[in-house]
């Protein structure tokens, strides 16, 4: 067993249990926000591509998963509204110039994870273990101009019973909207759209670790986020679970290359040998991407 594979064991063999203060070093680097967040965010990509991002907003299909769109359960009205936004130009976002909600806010979380048998069980309190901004967006928050998030972060009742060994199922299935995964910082996943249909990751206005809160409380991201803790070399680290059980990893591939959605298939995975349940094996998992749909574009198992 490698040095990597027993620390995956011995993290997915004890429950985590941790609040700001006494992280185990799984994400002792993740409670850094603002430029620094912005630094790791940027290391690694191409700086100019994460200035230059497609603007998806409405990239979905109902009928079959089709790659770098989102294959989602629901439809949502066409026509995004253009609402003016200074880090959006025509198609394309700003990722580094996006305003971001202020605030350093700390939280206690309470992740467990526990291995029993062929089912993996998650629970924990849905807040994160890193700092956030502050929720409701003040009037004074510049971020306030372009979204006015009433909604404060609030604790949640996570639980999920997810398959250990998830298998590839006989058909992708589509996305639905709130949860689609579980990380390792106690924070919820979606996926990259909003309640409209929205591309996300331009239209919400997030904090520095690119999180906000929904109508009741789960503070959430539709991206990837430096505040997840990722490493900075060679292939990313396991930073969650999709609700089908895949892992769902940070964005660079087998020899330390960022990977974008064109690199993946059509739910944003690809199978090599990592390290799963203590030992090396290959197998299907879903990468995080800096364009969109920044996560899954479909379950690739069976949620
Ligand atoms: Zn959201
Ligand atoms: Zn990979």
């Amino acid at each position: 067993m490698t040095l990597a594979a027993l620390r995956t064991a011995f993290l997915l063999a004890v429950p985590i249990l941790a609040g700001c203060e006494s992280m185990p070093a799984l994400d002792a680097d993740s409670t850094t926000v603002g430029d620094a967040a912005l630094a790791q965010l940027s290391s690694g990509a191409a700086t100019s591509s994460l200035a230059s991002l497609p603007v998806d907003d409405g990239r979905f299909t109902t009928g079959a998963p089709r790659k770098t769109w989102v294959y989602s359960c629901q439809s949502f009205p066409s026509g995004s509204g253009s609402q003016s936004l200074p880090w959006v130009s025509g198609q394309t976002w700003n990722s580094k110039e996006k305003v971001e909600v202020r605030g350093t806010v700390g939280w206690t979380r309470s992740l467990t994870i526990v291995r029993r048998g062929t089912q993996r069980a998650i629970s924990g309190n849905g807040l994160p273990g890193h700092q956030t901004g502050t929720f409701p967006i003040s009037p004074s928050d510049p971020a306030y101009a372009y979204d006015q998030n009433p909604n404060a972060i609030a604790l949640q009742s996570v639980s999920y019973s997810i398959p250990a060994n998830p298998a590839v199922a006989a058909a992708p299935s589509c996305l639905n909207m709130g949860p689609i995964g579980i990380m390792l910082t106690g924070a919820q996943l979606f996926n990259a759209f909003d309640a409209q249909g929205r591309d996300a990751a331009v239209h919400e206005l997030l904090d520095s670790c690119w999180g906000h809160p929904q109508q009741q409380g789960a503070y959430h991201y539709h991206t990837f986020s430096a505040c997840m803790g990722d490493s900075v070399t060679g292939h990313s680290k396991l930073l969650g679970y999709a609700l089908d059980g895949f892992g769902i990893y940070g964005p660079r591939g087998q020899d330390g290359t960022v990977l974008w959605s064109n690199d993946l298939d059509e739910c944003h995975g690809h199978a090599h040998v990592i390290a799963w349940n203590g030992k090396r094996v290959t197998m299907y998992h879903y990468h995080f991407t800096y364009d969109f749909p920044y996560s899954l574009g479909c379950y690739r198992g069976s949620p």
